[in-house]
């Protein structure tokens, strides 16, 4: 039985008042979702804040990204240690912004996948296909190859310590959402193609469903078999629209 999860993504959001007002929406709705986690995934700078805020709660948090290295010359970013030090017990990895915006390859997600691991955190390795893919049906082979990296870099075994978010890039802040039935196809491909590596693993890892997740859209997509929580944007800056999303999970 797999354990839902659903995680926000606040991306560059957030004030220190709208990081109080936003955790402290979300104590209650985490604490009477017992059997869903909460989790939430703030800008680095948060961190030290919603680590005191998040204190003998049921939310959890992480990172939105962490670098390969453990420390030295690097500017501007965040150590997978240091990020464990501040009590994140996620961290992002391949966030679709991530390799558009900022070039990351599938080897270098790689690499930092095996940077937050070895750092003592959950990665969530984010994978997905563009709108050109999706319309050419590549969805399936395009998810293949970016879970085929992290396999070659880290072993199938890495997994039983990890979360995936399928992500189509274009629901991703579009008001898009793939269809519970288009979401389910792909997360039933996933699951079948790590089945191929190793069977067990495939049945424990939670696949986690994100693009333009909000309140209204949830249920549905949690009523698929292999649909195992959502990693939530732009619906995860109101604690009402998250509390809503984390309704559905429960
Ligand atoms: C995301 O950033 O991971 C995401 C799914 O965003 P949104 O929910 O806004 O589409």
């Amino acid at each position: 039985m797999r354990q839902p999860l659903v995680m926000g993504n606040w991306k560059l959001n957030g004030t220190k008042a709208s990081v109080e007002a936003l955790i402290k929406g979300l104590v209650d709705p985490a604490a009477n979702a017992s059997n869903v986690t909460v989790a939430v995934c703030p800008p680095a700078v948060f961190l030290d804040q919603v680590e005191r805020l998040t204190q003998g709660t049921a939310i959890k948090f992480g990172s939105q990204d962490a670098d390969i290295h453990e420390n030295g010359a690097f500017t501007g970013e965040n150590s997978p240690v240091t990020l464990k030090e501040f009590g994140c017990t996620y961290a992002l990895v391949g966030h679709s912004e991530r390799r558009t915006l900022h070039a990351e390859s599938d080897q270098v997600i790689a690499e930092k996948y095996a940077a937050v691991q070895k750092g003592g955190l959950l990665p969530v390795l984010c994978i997905g296909e563009t709108l050109e893919q999706f319309e050419a049906g590549q969805t399936n082979q395009v998810v293949e190859t970016q879970l085929k990296a992290v396999i070659d870099r880290n072993g199938v075994e890495s997994l039983a310590d990890a979360v995936i978010a399928y992500e189509p890039v274009w629901a991703i802040g579009t008001g898009k959402t793939a269809t519970p039935e288009i979401a389910q196809n792909v997360h039933a491909h996933i699951r079948n193609y790590l089945k191929g590596f190793n069977a067990e693993i495939a049945a424990k890892v939670q696949i986690l469903y994100g693009g333009s997740v909000k309140g209204a859209n949830a249920k549905g997509l949690f009523g698929m078999e292999d649909i195992d929580g959502a990693l939530v944007g732009g619906a995860s800056l109101q604690a009402d629209e998250f509390a809503s999303i984390i309704e559905g999970a429960k």
